[in-house]
């Protein structure tokens, strides 16, 4: 008659720890990890052994007594991903354990890397040790490796003055007064704002400027989410306006408005600072407001 065979569940377990004699190459190799090295020892064929062997593997000969220090940084050569660590795992949150090849070694050392997530784990990619605070000469002595450092973000900030040109100058005294000034080509017969003298698409010169409306249609937008000084709220819309007349949109605010009932084909028209307060400047425009005609169907 069949029956369970005899079961039953063992642990073995040193709780104070299980003390053993490391030998002399193991000895060496975490008496130099305590002080911040990795080393290897080397063959009598030359080749690199990290972590170190006694004897070379291939041969069965005994190692030459040369100690080589390798690293600190490597390549991975292969990665298994664990999603969810177990309990003497070197890391409680997600990590890769990987074998890891280090710059001057012709063997892999097996240990753990831990870059922000799985999409950053290639074979191939370099990484670079992280040290434990209180080495003990031990290979928990580095704390695990995370990618190399392949960016930094730095705080850029530029400080610049514009010297407009005569066309630009031109159409910013326009502005100082409350107009717009574009040009008109003569031969493609496109009308530029801001005024330019010569038309960007024929070369043709443009002698005179020509006033439009301070009025348009919103072609296309952006809702922003990042504050900037001249916006009225957060978030606000930057958009083409097509001011009527012209063939080329300028860029500009739009206020007095929600930022989601800006919509494509909305008219618009310019709200400009108090006269007293207006300079050549394109700051004498605080943005575009909806005047409530009817949307414009765009082509
Ligand atoms: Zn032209």
């Amino acid at each position: 008659m069949p029956s369970d065979p005899l079961a039953a569940q063992h642990v073995l377990e040193f709780p104070g720890g299980y003390t053993r004699s490391t030998g002399p190459v193991v000895g060496r190799f975490l008496s130099e990890l305590r002080a911040g090295r990795i080393v290897g020892t080397r063959t009598a064929e030359g080749r690199v052994l990290v972590p170190p062997l006694e004897y070379d593997p291939a041969t069965g000969e005994p190692v030459t007594g040369e100690y080589v220090e390798v690293g600190p940084a490597g390549t991975v050569t292969t990665w298994s991903w664990v999603h969810e660590p177990l309990d003497g795992h070197p890391l409680d949150r997600p990590f890769a354990w990987a074998l890891i090849k280090l710059d001057g070694a012709d063997t892999a050392l097996v240990h753990a890397v831990c870059p922000e997530h799985i999409k950053a784990m290639k074979t191939g990619m370099r990484v670079w040790p992280v040290w434990r605070d209180q080495p003990t000469g031990h290979i928990t002595d580095i704390a695990h490796f995370v990618p190399e450092v392949t960016q930094i973000v730095s705080p850029v900030r530029a400080e610049y003055r514009l010297q407009a040109g005569g066309a630009l100058r031109v159409f910013l005294e326009g502005i100082e007064r409350g107009v717009f000034l574009g040009g008109r080509c003569d031969h493609c017969a496109k009308v530029y704002v801001p005024y330019r003298a010569a038309c960007p698409e024929c070369g043709n010169a443009i002698p005179d400027t020509l006033e439009l409306p301070d009025t348009g249609t919103i072609t296309t937008f952006a809702i922003n989410n990042l504050p900037d000084p001249r916006a009225p709220e957060v978030p606000f819309v930057s958009a083409y306006i097509l001011l009527d007349g012209a063939d080329i949109p300028i860029i500009a605010l739009t206020g007095d408005v929600p930022a989601h009932e800006v919509r494509q084909g909305m008219r618009v028209k310019a709200v400009w600072v108090p006269e007293s307060e207006r300079t050549a400047s394109m700051a004498n425009i605080r943005w575009f407001a909806p005047t409530g005609e009817p949307d414009v169907e765009l082509s």
